[in-house]
């Protein structure tokens, strides 16, 4: 198996999207096959050396970066193995990335849903994250288009998992975690639910319980034409009761509804300059036009987009594979550009990844608008935006000191008080990783986190896999 130890090398593996520092380790696994991850876990369980799984390193919570010990890097195992058209299946090896699968089922006239923005991003990773993006509003989180997975363990044993095997009827009957998990989608901590399949237990496990080596996923077939469309409006209250009077009105197929506040079109506009003046919210809209039932869809947007105080004369409109391209481009430039800020200013990202369940976004969206609002919090920069048609937002606060870092981690906190108290969740889509304990710990408590653990030594009882992801490796030897 290769095995590299320069520390240049080792260097490129320290970081992902988090900008989390300090991360170090003695080398790296490039495997080529399963036989070879096998033998890398087996050789570091036996020594009790620390493995961290890496992947394509875009995870923005610190999950693939190592605090000691060995690097696993899936970047070799980058094949897709099958795809079938009739069955609307492919299976991949993990280090695929979002990109090379979706290009590919494209030529067969299919497509994988789960769009979860960072196209370098890999099979491996989306299924360890749990990972979801804009179209999850139609079409459900990476977890809904699992069919099957095949998992290393430490020890080595291997388990190839398909989708309705269940739980119950398997050895692992009692690890069902016995805590309740939120109703929305969600990606903090391991999977609970009556009844639930196994393959759950492993879908956002963050490299904690074994190698994920093969996926398989199920395929829709490819989207009919689609109408996209970014509406600006004059208030961020006006632009929310659009989407949710939006999102009543069933009869149509609206694959994302995605949501910018104010700062985030501010900090677009050097590259976007085409913002209109004055505009202080904008939601993105992909619609897929199916046959005769949208006729009227042009006219249907302009009468609410009016209705809110918007105009369509200075939405953008996009109908053709250009001018789509051009506002994805647009939704991409804002995760890039906050990344990029973070970066500048050498701080660990510091954003939120909420979402709360139906009927109560309004609250949570006021209590963010009023808590930032608050002379305490008054100076710090932040922007709001993600995939409001899951009630989902992520606020980003960037501080330039350390005092405005007390500052913006002691809202974050509210912010996540207040969405726990509202039946929601720390983390919808990115996964805890080694950033976010803390606001675990308001959701579930010690005695979920305790679950965790138990789940944990069923599996990797040498606490070797994924340490520091989604709780403290100290509790592990609690
Ligand atoms: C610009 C940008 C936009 C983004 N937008 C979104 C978005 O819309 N939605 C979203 O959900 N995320 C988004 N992300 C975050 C990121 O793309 C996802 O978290 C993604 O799933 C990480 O995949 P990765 O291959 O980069 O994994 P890595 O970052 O390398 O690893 C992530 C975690 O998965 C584990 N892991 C990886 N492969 C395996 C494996 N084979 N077996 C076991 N464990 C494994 C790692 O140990 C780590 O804990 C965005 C990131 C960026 C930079």
């Amino acid at each position: 198996m290769i095995k590299k130890t320069d520390p240049d090398i080792i260097k490129g593996y320290l970081e992902d999207s988090s900008n989390l520092t300090g991360g170090h380790a003695d080398g790296v696994y490039l495997p080529e096959s399963e036989a070879e991850i096998a033998e890398a876990l087996t050789k570091c369980n036996s020594k009790k050396i620390p493995l961290t799984v890496s992947a394509g390193q875009t995870g923005t919570t610190g999950g693939c970066i190592p605090f000691g010990g060995w690097i696993l890097t899936t970047h070799k195992l980058n094949k897709i193995i099958n795809i079938d058209k009739e069955q609307k299946f492919a299976v991949v090896q993990p280090g695929v990335t979002l990109e090379e699968l979706e290009k590919a089922v494209a030529k067969e006239g299919l497509l994988y849903p789960p769009d979860p923005t960072e196209k370098t991003a890999t099979l491996g990773g989306n299924v360890s994250t749990n990972a979801s993006g804009g179209r999850c509003y139609r079409f459900g989180s990476t977890r809904n288009w699992i069919k099957r997975l095949k998992i290393v363990f430490p020890s080595g044993e291997k388990l190839d998992v398909a989708r309705n095997d269940k739980i119950q009827s398997s050895r692992y009957s009692l690890l069902v975690p016995r805590y309740s998990m939120p109703k929305t989608k969600n990606s903090a901590g391991y999977f609970s639910a009556p009844g639930m399949d196994l393959v759950d237990l492993f879908i956002g496990s963050e490299g904690t319980l074994g190698i994920v080596t093969e996926i398989e996923v199920a395929l829709a077939p490819a989207l009919q034409e689609t109408f996209d469309i970014v509406a600006f409006f004059p208030t961020e209250e006006q632009a929310v009761d659009f989407v949710e009077e939006s999102k009543k009105a069933e009869d149509k197929e609206v694959n994302f509804y995605e949501f910018f506040d104010e700062n985030t079109l501010q900090m677009l506009k050097p590259s976007f300059p085409h913002i209109p003046a004055g505009a202080k919210a904008a939601v993105y809209i992909e619609q897929e036009i199916v046959e005769e039932s949208n006729k009227a869809f042009i006219d249907y947007w302009a009468e609410l987009i009016e209705k809110y105080g918007g105009s369509l004369d200075n939405c953008w409109l996009a109908a053709d594979a250009r001018q789509k391209e051009e506002l994805a481009k647009f939704r991409h430039a804002i995760p890039e550009h906050i990344n990029e800020l973070f970066k500048q200013h050498h701080q660990t990202k510091l954003a939120t990844d909420i979402a709360v369940p139906a009927g109560q976004f309004k609250e949570m969206f006021e209590f963010y608008r009023n808590a930032l609002r608050v002379t305490r919090y008054a100076s710090l920069f932040y922007i709001k935006f993600g995939h409001i048609g899951d009630n989902h937002l992520h606020v980003n606060l960037l501080a330039k000191n350390g005092k405005e870092l007390t500052l913006s981690k002691e809202l974050v906190l509210k912010f996540v008080r207040k969405a726990v108290e509202l039946g929601g969740t720390v983390s919808a889509e990115h996964g805890i990783g080694k950033i976010k304990h803390d606001y675990l710990k308001e959701m579930y408590g010690d005695a979920g986190i305790k679950e965790m653990v138990r789940v944990k030594k069923e599996f990797d009882p040498a606490y070797i896999l994924g340490l520091n992801n989604i709780y403290e490796k100290e509790r592990l030897a609690a």
